[in-house]
């Protein structure tokens, strides 16, 4: 009877310990998954990089939409760092890219003349500005 009583324990007490090492050993499985998906994701993040600064010639017309969309986020961060440009007051040389202060017509650090395409751009992002002020101020 007693016999009995201890080896029912021992076999439930054997249970329990698989049941945790179980767990815990899934736990870990599921960390190392994580961890190679990130290293997929990585990897298709620099295949994407890779094509699209090698591979412009795109035959099949496969990439030319995510191409363009990449290129119009470029340009409204550019628009958007020249609007923190213009807050600070500051410009960067288009030949040296050093700050500058935005009423320098030529560059102090490699002498280069500021454009007037350059000073237009300024312009541009403060009218932007100014326009989306209106329109705050009207809601
Ligand atoms: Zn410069």
């Amino acid at each position: 009877m007693l016999v009995e009583l201890t080896e029912k324990i021992n076999k439930m007490t054997k249970e329990v310990t698989n049941k945790t090492q179980n767990a815990v050993e899934v736990v870990r499985l599921q960390s190392r998954i994580s961890r190679e998906k990130d290293v997929v994701e990585s990897l298709y993040k620099k295949i994407g990089e890779l094509y699209f600064f090698n591979c412009k010639q795109d035959e099949n017309k496969l990439f030319t939409k995510l191409v363009k969309e990449i290129a119009d986020a470029n340009a409204e961060i550019q628009n958007l760092q020249d609007k923190i440009h213009h807050i600070k007051g500051i410009q960067l040389c288009a030949a040296c890219n050093e700050v500058l202060k935005q009423d320098m017509r030529f560059c102090p650090y490699c002498g280069t003349e500021i454009t007037e395409e350059q000073i237009e751009i300024v312009e541009a992002a403060e009218e932007s500005m100014e326009e989306k002020n209106i329109s705050y101020s009207s809601i």
